[in-house]
This record gives C-alpha cells, structure tokens and sequence, in this order.
C-alpha cells in the first residue's frame, strides 16, 4: 500500500459528500434494471406455485455462484484456472444476471482493490453512504465504460469482449428459455400449476431483482457490518449473515488480505458455499490450480 493511500484511508471515517456534478443517473441506460424492480411486481398477477418458487431459488443460487466464482474469483483474481470453454460458460451464466459484461465487472472490481475506500474508490460506502455504494454507482453513465487498461489479459479473448458489448443477449437469453420451460410445464405438467409467464415472473425477474441486491451487498455492507479480522487499511468487514446470501463473499475482510485465494473463508466454520461448488469442480476436472491461502494465515501475527 503506498504512503498516499494509507493517509487517505486515515481520514476514510469521515464521509466525504463533495458534489459530483458528472455522476448523473443515467435513466434511459438503466431501464433494464429499473424495468426489473417493475417486473417483480408482476408475480402478483400470475400467482406463485412450488415450480416457479424453486426455479426462483436454482436461478438465484446458480447465478450468485456464476458471479461470485466467475466474475468475482475467476475473471477478476484469476484464483484458479480453466479452459476456455468453461470460461465462457461462466462469463455466460454470470451475464445472465444483468450485471453488465465480464470485462466491465472484473475492471472495476480490480479497481476497487486497488483504492478500497479512497476518494478513487467508485463505490465506497464509507466515503460516499451506502445507496451510492449499493447502487447509485451502478446507474451512473459515468461508469458506465469499460476500463479495458485494467483486464489486459482478458482482452486476448473475442467471445469475452463480444459478450461484454452485448450483455444484454444472455439476460434475454435465460429469460425466453425460462418462459419456454415454464409452458412445456404447462403442456406436459399440468398438475404443477404453472405456465411460462408465473415462471418468467419468479424464475427470471423476482430472482434477478433479489440476485442484483445480494450482489451489490458485496460493495456496500460488506465494508459496513461486520468484524474486521485483519488489518486492511480499509472497512472491509467478515459477516456470517452476508456470506449465506451471496453464498461465501460476506468474508470479505478476508478477501482483501488474501484476494488471490479462491476460499473466502479461512476457518473450517467461516462457511463459503461457492468454495465449495468450485472444489467440487476440481474433482471433475472442470477447474483446476485452485490458490490457496499461505500457511501462515492461520498465524495470528497479522491479525487484530
Ligand atoms: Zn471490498
Ligand atoms: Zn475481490
């Protein structure tokens, strides 16, 4: 950590609320999101059944973990390796949650890592209040481009910045395949009492808007509640509570000490749901060279 970082992160505590005169929501380029806070509204009409409510919970937990193991610990940390059709597969599966392409993601990502909790960290809660943090930043044409000089490694790839300039394709992908699944039900299921609009409803808008907000704790609570194990230089906190919702990051005081391990959680009880997803991936041979924390973290020398 350099000098100028350390004396910004002293005075990190007290919250800096300077205009910003060029951070305007960007109203028109956030529709799909705001369209989705709508469509949540719209499983009121078509009624709920237990199909839809456990397509609801599969999308949730499927694409919590295609953010968190590949946006988050793969594409941004290169925490472990795979090849380059899983990578798509991920890349794929983590854009269908409607937080913008792999390459806008782990660019800002690297970014926030670099001056967590600083005036040049985008989203700081400390500095800025958590509706910035959690999702003003997001809206914001101003952040809106991809910052290309930080993923140069990623850059190599043409399915990856393809996919990255048209997000929207596997959104709307997910979302006619859910509605198709759901009428196939209708047809050959009748008994489940579901049809493709119920489960567009549940399985693809009400889990991406509860997927959007368990995701975007990550960049506001988790610098907020919590305890800090280590000494950081920045708020960067450990909860239980945000590591069941966004299945292992709400260690994320952890994270920033170690931020190349693939495991969040340290001890055998700090439970991280996607390191266990990603290590049974490794048994099959799907993801290898999984990084691990150094022997010594178990040591107390740098710890609170
Ligand atoms: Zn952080
Ligand atoms: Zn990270």
């Amino acid at each position: 950590m350099d000098r100028e970082n350390t004396d910004q992160r002293s005075n990190a505590g007290k919250k800096v609320r300077d205009s910003h005169p060029d951070e305007k929501i960007n109203w028109i380029g956030s529709a799909g999101f705001l369209l989705v806070h709508l469509a949540g509204l719209f499983a009121f009409l078509t009624g709920v059944s237990w199909a839809a409510l456990t397509m609801c919970f599969f999308m949730y937990v499927l694409r919590m973990f295609a953010v968190t193991g590949g946006y988050h610990r793969y594409f941004s940390h290169r925490s472990f390796k795979t090849s380059r059709w899983f990578q798509f597969v991920l890349a794929f599966l983590a854009c269908s949650s409607g937080q913008k392409g792999v390459l806008w993601w782990a660019a800002h990502h690297r970014h926030h890592h670099k001056y967590s909790d600083t005036p040049q960290d985008i989203h700081s809660p400390i500095l800025r209040g958590f509706w910035w943090s959690h999702v003003g930043w997001v809206l914001c044409k101003k952040y809106n481009g991809t910052r290309e000089e930080n993923v140069k490694d990623l850059l190599p790839y043409p399915e990856l910045r393809w996919l990255n300039r048209n997000d929207g394709v596997a959104p709307f992908t997910l979302a006619a395949a859910i509605f198709g699944f759901g009428e196939l039900l209708r047809i050959y299921a009748p008994g489940l009492h579901t049809n493709g609009l119920q489960m567009i409803a549940w399985g693809f808008f009400t889990s991406t808007l509860l997927l959007y907000h368990g995701t975007f704790f990550i960049n506001s609570l988790t610098h907020m509640i919590g305890r800090q194990r280590f000494n950081t230089g920045d708020h960067s906190k450990n909860s239980f509570i945000l590591a069941i919702i966004t299945l292992g990051e709400g260690w994320h005081n952890n994270h920033h000490r170690y931020p190349y391990a693939e495991s969040q959680g340290i001890y055998w009880w700090e439970l991280d749901i996607t390191h266990g997803i990603l290590t049974t991936l490794s048994w099959v041979g799907l993801i290898w060279d999984l990084q691990k924390h150094p022997p010594e973290v178990f040591q107390k020398k740098d710890h609170f």
